[in-house]
C-alpha cells in the first residue's frame, strides 16, 4: 500500500494537478461513479512521463481517463490513480495542426496531427474548416482522440481505422513509439491498446495514446458541413441525447442490432432504480436521475438474460466497467 502523503508530494513536484477523492461522476457522461483514490490532470506528454515514473516508484496502478464517455465507474470509485488526459491538456496533448512535414502520395491527401486530449468534435471541425474530408462521422462522438483510438470509435460507416495514419504511444516505462495505423490492430470497438493480460485491472490499456496523424482528403467545405449536419440531425432524432448515458451499452452482435433485440424482447423503458432502457433508442441505457452503477449493472444483467432467453443471442457490454 502506498503512503498517500509521500506519493502526493512527489506527484505535485511533476507540476500535474493532483486531488484526492475526486468524484468520478463529475467526469463521466453517465454522471455515475464514486471517488478516485488519486486524480491527476496531466498537461503534456513530458509531465505524463514524470507521473508514470512516480506511480511506478510507489507501485501505484493507474487508469487512463479520456472524456469518460464510454465508462461505467463503480459506486465505490476507482482504487487506482486516475490520469486525466483531457482536462488540463495543453501543448502536445491538445495541439492540432496540418502536418506539413509528411510527404503525401498525391495532391489530394493532407495529414492532420492531433493530440490525444482534444475532442473528436474539435478534430472534425478543424478538418472541415480546412476543407478536409474523412472525419465527418466523428463529429458527434463525444469522446477524445485518445479514447477513440482505443475503441476504434466509429459511426455511420466511418471508423478511426479508415483515417489513422500513425499513432504516438507512451509505453508504461515512459518510452515513446510511433506505430503505423496498419499496426494498431483496429477491430470492432477495439485496438491493440486493449490487448492486456486477463489479470489486468478493468479498463487497463497496453500503452497510452499521446496523439495521432490522420490521413484526409481535400474536399468541398460546404459538402463536408452538409454531411456533418445530416449526421447530427440523425443523432438528435434517434438517440436520447437529453439524458446522461455512455452511448451504446452493448456491442452489435453479429447479424443483429442490440437495440432492436432489446426492443423486441419488450424491454423498452425497463428500469432499475434510476437506470432505464431508453424508449427512444433501446440500445442506450440512460440515467433518468440518481442512477447508481449498481442500478445500471443490474439492468444490464436483466437485459442480457432476457435477450438470451428470448433470442439465444448473448449481448456483450460495449461500455467499460471500471473499479
Ligand atoms: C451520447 C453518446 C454517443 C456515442 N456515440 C458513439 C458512436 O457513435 N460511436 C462510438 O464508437 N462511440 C460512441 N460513444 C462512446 C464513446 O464516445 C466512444 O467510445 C469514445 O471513443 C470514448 O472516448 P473517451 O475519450 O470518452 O474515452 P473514455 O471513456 O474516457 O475511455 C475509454 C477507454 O479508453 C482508454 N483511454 C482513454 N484515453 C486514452 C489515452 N489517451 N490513451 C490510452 N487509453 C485511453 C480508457 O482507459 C478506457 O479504457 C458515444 C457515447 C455517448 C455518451
Amino acid at each position: 500500500m502506498f503512503k498517500p502523503e509521500a506519493l502526493l508530494s512527489e506527484l505535485e513536484k511533476t507540476g500535474a494537478a493532483v486531488a484526492e477523492g475526486e468524484m468520478m461522476a463529475m467526469h463521466t457522461s453517465f454522471r455515475i461513479g464514486g471517488p478516485a483514490a488519486v486524480y491527476i490532470r496531466v498537461s503534456s506528454a513530458a509531465q505524463l512521463g514524470q507521473v508514470l515514473e512516480v506511480l511506478g516508484r510507489f507501485s501505484v496502478p493507474y487508469f487512463i481517463l479520456g472524456r469518460g464517455t464510454n465508462l461505467l465507474v463503480s459506486d465505490d470509485g476507482i482504487r487506482r490513480a486516475v490520469i486525466s488526459m483531457t482536462e488540463s491538456a495543453s501543448g502536445d496533448l491538445s495541439q492540432i495542426r496540418i502536418a506539413d512535414g509528411i510527404k503525401a502520395e498525391d495532391d489530394e491527401t493532407v495529414y492532420v496531427e492531433a493530440g490525444a486530449g482534444i475532442t473528436l468534435a474539435r478534430l472534425a471541425s478543424f478538418a472541415r474548416d480546412n476543407g478536409l474530408t474523412g472525419l465527418e462521422f466523428a463529429a458527434g462522438i463525444p469522446g477524445s482522440v485518445g479514447g477513440a483510438l482505443v475503441m476504434n470509435a466509429g459511426a455511420y460507416g466511418g471508423e478511426m481505422k479508415q483515417v489513422v495514419s500513425s499513432v504516438r504511444l507512451m509505453q508504461p516505462d515512459g518510452s515513446i513509439t510511433e506505430v503505423p495505423g496498419g499496426e494498431m490492430r483496429f477491430g470492432y470497438r477495439t485496438s491493440r491498446l486493449k490487448e492486456v493480460p486477463d489479470t489486468a485491472e478493468k479498463g487497463a490499456v497496453s500503452a497510452i495514446a499521446l496523439g495521432a496523424v490522420f490521413e484526409l482528403k481535400k474536399a468541398d467545405p460546404a459538402q463536408i458541413t452538409r454531411t456533418m449536419q445530416e449526421l447530427a440531425a440523425k443523432r438528435m432524432e434517434k438517440q436520447p441525447l437529453e439524458y446522461p448515458s455512455a452511448g451504446s451499452t452493448f456491442k452489435r452482435p453479429e447479424g443483429y442490432f442490440a437495440g432492436k433485440l432489446i426492443m423486441d424482447a419488450g424491454l423498452a423503458g425497463y428500469s432499475v432504480g434510476g437506470a432505464q432502457v431508453s424508449e427512444k433508442h433501446c440500445g442506450f441505457v440512460i440515467n433518468k436521475g440518481g442512477a447508481t452503477a449498481a442500478d445500471v449493472k443490474q439492468l444490464m444483467c436483466d437485459v442480457t438474460e432476457k435477450v438470451l432467453q428470448t433470442y439465444g443471442v448473448l449481448l456483450e457490454p460495449e461500455v467499460i466497467m471500471v473499479e
